[in-house]
């Protein structure tokens, strides 16, 4: 298939990327590059420096003429959501619209929307949660991307296309940015390996559910490969670990023997998220099969390697 992947040159789309191109596809990344990297796009896709609210948006795809779409691009930072929310909300809104109405402009009636889970459901006792759960965002970020998935749904409605949602739990995994506030594991990953201090919010016995990068490239194969599925999907372990098991984990894989330090808990952080994974091993046939214990391994062995740079 030809395929465009926004966000392709990020930490999730480049290794979607990695995959579909394994898979033979002909892969288009569009990207502005603005936390994406280019050397992190496959030397086998064809790289298209734009913005999603760009005019050039459509003339870009005419000339990549998808099938379908991944849609990963985002402004994903949820401290930069509340610190600046116009920005998320012309990013993952309207740079969002702005694609939509792109596809209609040139005839791709198919995309797979890169979302969030953990982020969308907010707080909530109902563990694992389930698709159907209600959607009770906390942050801009996580209103924005649910903004997003009812534009798509409004889209595929009126054009007659097929739309699916894959709610992402909580990534890790190799080119995860570590200066960002996002991933823990490339956080404390780097901190390890350069011997600086690693701080944990509040008591750290907040939970999360980590699921490694190369299992969500993995159900975005399988979710361009069955275009008949829509909806929303949660994409996750349905496995939960604290923060403070996560760093130990970790420092004994570093071979780092001092403890965390221990700093005030983050005011309005979600103290546990849990997605259920059922509907993704139904209806995608997709489960997560890398075990944290092998997926941080990974992840150490290519920040060992950055840090060498
Ligand atoms: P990332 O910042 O590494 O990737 C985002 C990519 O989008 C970057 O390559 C960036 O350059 C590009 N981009 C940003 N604004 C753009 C614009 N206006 N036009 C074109 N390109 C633009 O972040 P990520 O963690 O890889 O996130 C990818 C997707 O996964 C996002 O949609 C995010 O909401 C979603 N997600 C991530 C996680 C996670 O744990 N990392 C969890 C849930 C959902």
């Amino acid at each position: 298939m030809r395929l465009v992947v926004t966000g392709g040159a990020g930490f999730v789309g480049s290794h979607a990327v990695d995959r579909l191109v394994g898979d033979g596809h002909e892969v288009h990344v569009l990207d502005n590059l603005s936390t994406g990297k280019r050397e992190h796009v496959n030397a086998a896709a064809h790289l298209h420096v734009c913005d999603l609210r760009s005019p050039r948006l459509a003339e870009v795809l005419a000339a990549a003429r998808p099938e379908a779409i991944v849609h990963a691009a985002a402004q994903a930072s949820v401290a930069r959501s509340v610190a600046d929310p116009v920005h998320d909300a012309s990013v993952n809104v309207l740079g969002t619209i702005g694609l939509l109405e792109a596809c209609r402009v040139v005839g791709v009636t198919r995309v797979v929307y890169v979302s969030t889970g953990g982020a969308a459901y907010g707080d909530t006792h109902v563990l694992p949660t389930p698709e159907d759960h209600p959607l009770r965002p906390a942050s801009p970020y996580g209103v924005s991307k649910l903004a997003a998935e009812r534009w798509l749904d409004c889209w595929a409605d009126l054009i007659g296309g097929t739309a699916l949602t894959l709610r992402l739990a909580n990534v890790y995994g190799p080119r995860q940015d570590p200066a960002g506030e996002a991933g823990v594991v490339a956080i404390f990953a780097w901190r390890l390996l350069t011997g600086s201090p690693c701080v944990v919010n509040g008591d750290g016995e907040q939970t999360r559910d980590y699921v490694y990068v190369g299992d969500v490239a993995e159900a975005l194969a399988h979710a361009v490969a069955a275009p008949a599925v829509v909806g929303a999907i949660n994409i996750a372990t349905g496995v939960a670990t604290s923060v403070n098991a996560l760093y130990e984990k970790l420092a004994a894989c570093a071979g780092v023997a001092r403890p965390p330090q221990h700093g005030p808990p983050r005011p309005g952080e979600q103290r546990r998220s849990l997605l259920d994974p059922a509907r993704a091993k139904a209806r995608l046939q997709w489960t997560a099969t890398t075990p944290l214990d092998e997926g941080l391994a990974h992840t150490l062995e290519w920040f060992r390697k950055e840090v060498g740079r």
